[in-house]
Order: C-alpha cells, then sequence, then structure tokens
C-alpha cells in the first residue's frame, strides 16, 4: 500500500479528514469531496490564526513561531525547511519582518507557492523603517483595520490555488472580517476613555507605530524596529529623564523581548525619586499560549489595548471587549 499521500499529515488532520467525510456521505455528496485537507505553512501565529479561520476545515495550518518567540530574530530550522519545502501554500509577512529567513523565503518563492501578506497593505498605509530608507515598518497587525488587507490577501491566495472551495473561503473571511471590525471599534472606545495626558506608550521594541497611529498615542521604544541592535545606554537615559519629567505612571514589556531594559528605565526613574511601574505584558511580535483566546489574533489585540487603557487610567470592561480575557489585568 503506497502511503506517500498521507504523509504529511498530522493524527488530528487525519481525524479531522474523516470527519468531514462521514458528513460528506451522511449529506449524501460525493466521497471525493473530503480530499486531505491543504497543507499550510505560516511563519508568525498571526498568521496562522488567520489562515486558520480563513481555511477552516479545508486547511492544516502549522505555525513556525512559537509563543514568545522574536520574529526579526527567528532563524527557520531543519524541521521547518522539511515542512516548507513539503507544504501545499506557505505564508509569511514579508516587509522585512522575517529578517534572517529572507532568502531563504525569496528562495522557495522561486519552487513553491509562498504568499507575503503583510506585502498586501496597500503602500500608502505603510509606515518607513527609520533603519533603512526602502524598507517599511512591519508592524502593520497592530492596525485592525489594516490586518483587513491580510485577511482578504490569505482568502484571495487560497481561493486562487482551491479555486473549488472559494465560497468556504470567501465566507469565512467575511465573519473574521466583521470580528475584526468590532475588535477596532472595541479599541476606539476604551483607548479613547485614556486621558490625553497620559496616553504615552513606552515599550521595549518600536513596534506600536500603527497603534500610535490609529489611537493618537505617543510611542516610544527603548530599541527599533526591529530587536537586532542593542539600545544605547544614551537612549536608556534620556527615556529616563522623559519618563520623570512627563510623569509618566506606566511602561509595558513585551512577551517576546526581554525585559531587561523596562526594567533598567524603572531603576533608572526610582533613583531619580520618580515610581513607575510595569502596566502589564503586552504581545508585541508574538500571541499568547495556544489554545487560549490570548493566542488568536482577536485575544492579542484585546489583552493589549484593554491592558494599555487599564494601565494609563482609561476605563475598561471586565476581561475586555467579549468577557474571554484571563483575569489578572
Ligand atoms: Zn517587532
Amino acid at each position: 500500500m503506497d502511503l506517500r499521500p498521507m504523509r504529511h499529515l498530522s493524527r488530528r488532520s487525519l481525524l479531522s479528514g474523516f470527519g468531514v467525510a462521514s458528513l460528506a456521505f451522511a449529506a449524501g455528496s460525493r466521497p471525493s469531496l473530503a480530499a486531505a485537507p491543504i497543507s499550510a505553512v505560516a511563519t508568525t501565529g498571526m498568521i496562522a490564526d488567520t489562515v486558520r479561520r480563513v481555511g477552516g476545515d479545508l486547511v492544516d495550518v502549522r505555525a513556525l513561531m512559537a509563543p514568545g518567540v522574536d520574529p526579526h530574530a527567528y532563524r527557520q530550522t531543519r524541521s521547518d525547511i522539511v515542512a516548507m519545502t513539503r507544504a501545499d501554500i506557505v505564508f509569511a509577512h514579508g516587509l522585512f519582518l522575517e529578517a534572517q529567513m529572507e532568502g531563504f523565503l525569496a528562495d522557495l518563492g522561486r519552487r513553491r507557492r509562498v504568499v507575503f501578506v503583510g506585502e498586501a497593505v496597500p503602500r500608502d498605509r505603510l509606515l518607513g523603517h527609520e533603519d533603512y530608507a526602502d524598507k517599511f515598518d512591519p508592524h502593520v497587525w497592530m492596525d485592525p483595520v489594516l490586518w483587513i488587507y491580510v485577511i482578504d490577501a490569505v482568502a484571495a491566495a487560497l481561493s486562487d490555488a482551491y479555486p473549488e472551495h472559494e465560497a468556504v473561503f470567501s465566507s469565512n473571511a467575511n465573519v473574521m472580517r466583521d470580528d475584526v471590525r468590532e475588535l477596532q471599534e472595541y479599541s476606539s472606545g476604551i483607548l479613547a476613555t485614556v486621558p490625553e495626558g497620559s496616553k504615552v506608550l513606552l515599550t521595549a521594541h518600536d513596534a506600536f507605530r500603527y497603534f500610535s497611529a490609529a489611537y493618537g498615542f505617543e510611542v516610544l521604544g527603548i530599541q527599533g524596529i526591529s530587536t537586532e541592535s542593542e539600545a544605547g545606554l544614551n537612549r536608556v537615559g534620556e527615556l529616563v529623564d522623559l519618563i520623570v519629567s512627563r510623569k509618566i505612571s506606566a511602561v509595558f514589556v513585551e512577551s517576546s523581548v526581554s525585559d531587561r531594559n523596562i526594567r533598567a528605565l524603572i531603576e533608572g526613574a526610582a533613583a531619580q525619586g520618580h515610581g513607575v511601574r510595569i502596566g502589564g505584558e503586552l504581545y508585541s511580535d508574538a500571541m499568547g499560549r495556544e489554545g487560549t483566546y490570548e493566542g488568536t489574533y482577536l485575544g492579542m489585540i484585546d489583552h493589549n489595548v484593554t491592558t494599555i487603557a487599564a494601565a494609563l487610567g482609561g476605563t475598561v470592561p471586565d476581561r475586555g471587549m467579549s468577557g474571554r480575557l484571563s483575569a489578572g489585568l
């Protein structure tokens, strides 16, 4: 018996494949419709979640970067290479986010179907990159309005590759788009409750410039747009002076970046007699734990905006947009 067509399938996808088969039988459809799921690989968790939602049961998605992993520094492993070269379709962010994988992804794109979803955001909506004149800031997921372009790009790429399932992809994409619009309204609403003078977001690296543009916050990162270069002592000193002079009460750590620099700021401010606390941990470049609400795009942004608004003096509902956030904000 030739097992080759099944070699890429996990036990879970096999089981869900059988589930689809029995449903197809029950509905009297042709069993051939219940083919093995399309195998997709996505680089970041945010993209994987989007492909999962748009693809539904038809697509089996593997995310390369686990929660807490920094995409600026991530380099593909041997098993990632195997997964990507065997996948039916690969989704990457592009815009120089996966800086260490760029050469590999470009090369793969000449042989396989590789979709750079960040590139779907129109050029006039992208912010420039402070270190490279010809590059853009890749952190577009921080503005839900921009993420809608990514949802569209995922649906278009899947429909292009598998036109027989276009209606399903399009309907799933509509549902996610509605959720993301609701997220955008919720975010604007609660962030507007933060007093004007407190709309300052200080984090470990510059991941929040799209957030700033969308919600009118001043954002300051200790490190730049990429986490690759070390923050200088001068930068830390400058920010300490700013925290003290502007009486900033809270700064934020990020789940995918070391908190060493943020702690240096807090100590520096304390040495000048100003108490500043950690307002919470934000999901900047990676989502929360797998299997949790925070481990989805919606939950990630809900967590961030709710945490920021709460720490900076805004009014937030218990457990966020839909009561699903973990306690302890
Ligand atoms: Zn980043």
